[in-house]
């Protein structure tokens, strides 16, 4: 819906939590409304603008060169200082606390951030605002944004599943309940009231007697995304139809699924680049290794930005992608992984002969153009921790997975993936968050077995799962799809709001 001659376009605040799992969606999200015609401003801080600028640079061009009228600076990006909290310098977001005094600085950071926003909202001669996308993890902006008059619109990057399964936890946890297995860990918890039955173990979630913290900021978020005017989700209508209708219908709550955001042309993101049009070398290099790879052939391992490994883990992973005979790319030097053990505490015997020349692996330490691999025909599979973004892409590329979740709603999109949609295995991860220490290993053999599981000759079904499943999530951003429709009906449903 592009502006008419009378109206100035929307212009739509986004304000991303302080994470590149946060930060990066928002970024893409603002390209599909700035595509369609609005203005769209972001808000974060120095070191966070950095992560998103290439992506939004990147997305300016193209609306230009469409000669999308006047969007040449469709979105602009608004840098506010990140607050004094005594932090070191570079730190600004969740990928740089490295103990529990850094993050409890960290959320006072987040609380002081109302100041600037607030601060945004009132200048109202100057860049008047219809509407906010923001963070749930900013729970304040509920109010903040009330005070303004201005609508706020929940994001939060998960899958509506996720989101329906935590809602339960928290109105109804069975963990709650006292039961003869509740020291159990391996013991079955059953969420009740979800369209399917949805089984986790024990130590899977996070518990409501250990921790009450983390617990009690889950219903607050929960209470005031659903204070908020709507919510919008990184997600598609067939990707998770009956939690669509589950969320609208039996929890009655307005929500917009304007996914996949991500889009391969649009792969600049978070690589540090000083120029938006071309990749950094490194991540240059990871895409001709796979050029030189058969199709299908490499599985490709991936833990996101905030996921750490013990050297116990991570030498039975390397272990288990030796014994699987594949090709591998795997990406170990980004967010907290960076701060893991040096190679020589777990790199096992032979596992440097199989990166010398690229032979059969390649260890990126830095940060990799996903989305671009994702979709290079090389691809065979994905070794996930089930974050959104990353199954998302996965899915939208038509790629099956493997999953090992460690946190988080990982667990419940790990069963979305494998139960529901079936286009990925499990390592079969039992550990929700606890010390990595005590994580129950997982060997080499299991991680070997899963991967063929999704990439041998076994694993027909679930790829061409993974491929039906891809051509509906790249149909539904496109005109006539059911996102297209979606964000084409909120942007109307704001500018009626003017009048
Ligand atoms: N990502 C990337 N290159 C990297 C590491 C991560 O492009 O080397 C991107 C990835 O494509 C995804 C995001 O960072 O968009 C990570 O988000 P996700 O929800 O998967 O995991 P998180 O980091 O939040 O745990």
């Amino acid at each position: 819906m592009a502006a008419n001659d009378e109206q100035p376009p929307l212009h739509i605040l986004f304000f991303p939590f302080l994470a590149p799992g946060h930060l990066i969606p928002i970024a893409d999200m603002a390209a599909l409304f700035a595509a369609r015609g609005a203005r769209c401003t972001i808000l974060t801080t120095p070191v966070n603008a950095a992560i998103i600028r290439p992506a939004v640079d990147r997305a300016n061009e193209s609306n230009s060169s469409r000669g999308t009228k006047d969007t040449t600076h469709a979105i602009k990006i608004t840098v506010v200082p990140f607050p004094d909290v005594g932090l070191p310098p570079s730190v600004e977001n969740g990928t740089g606390l490295t103990d529990q005094a850094d993050r409890e600085n960290f959320s006072r950071a987040i609380q002081l951030l109302r100041e600037p926003f607030d601060q945004f909202l009132s200048d109202k001669h100057n860049h008047p605002v219809d509407a906010v996308v923001a963070d749930s993890h900013f729970q304040w902006s509920v109010e903040a944004a009330a005070a303004h008059g201005v609508p706020r619109i929940a994001f939060l990057g998960t899958s509506m599943f996720a989101r329906a399964c935590t809602d339960i936890m928290l109105r109804e946890n069975p963990m709650m309940e006292p039961s003869p297995d509740q020291d159990d860990p391996d013991a079955m918890v059953i969420l009740p009231g979800l369209p399917h039955r949805v089984e986790l173990r024990r130590s899977q979630m996070p518990d409501p007697r250990k921790q009450p913290k983390v617990i009690a900021f889950f219903k607050v978020v929960n209470e005031e995304d659903q204070r908020s005017y709507g919510e919008v989700f990184n997600s598609f209508h067939d990707l998770e139809p009956d939690y669509v209708e589950h969320y609208q219908t039996t929890l009655g709550r307005r929500v917009w699924l304007v996914g996949p955001v991500a889009r391969p042309d649009m792969d600049a993101r978070g690589s540090g680049n000083t120029s938006s049009s071309t990749l950094s070398a490194e991540a240059d290099g990871c895409l001709r290794w796979l050029d030189a790879k058969p199709a299908g052939s490499v599985v490709y391992v991936s833990f996101g930005t905030l996921s750490n490994f013990s050297p116990d883990e991570l030498r039975e992973l390397a272990r288990g992608l030796d014994l699987s005979g594949r090709y591998f790319l795997w990406v170990i030097g980004t967010g907290a992984i960076t701060n893991a053990a040096p190679s020589s505490e777990w790199m096992p015997d032979g596992f440097a002969e199989l990166l010398a020349g690229g032979e059969r692996g390649l260890l990126v330490q830095g940060w990799a153009p996903q989305v671009l691999i994702l979709n290079h025909p090389a691809l065979g599979g994905f070794l996930t921790h089930c974050g959104w973004n990353s199954v998302l892409e996965a899915v939208t590329a038509g790629v099956p997975m493997v999953t090992w979740p460690r946190f988080g709603d990982q667990f419940f999109n790990e069963k979305l993936v494998v139960e529901l949609l079936k286009v990925g295995a499990s390592v079969g991860a039992k550990d929700y968050a606890s010390a990595i220490e005590t994580h129950h290993l997982i060997g080499a053999e299991v991680i070997t077995e899963s991967i063929g599981r999704v990439m041998g000759i076994n694993g027909d079904t679930i790829r061409s799962n993974a491929k039906e499943l891809g051509a509906k999530a790249r149909g539904a951003v496109e005109n006539g799809g059911s996102s297209y429709g979606d964000i084409g009906r909120l942007m109307e449903e704001l500018m009626a709001r003017r009048s």
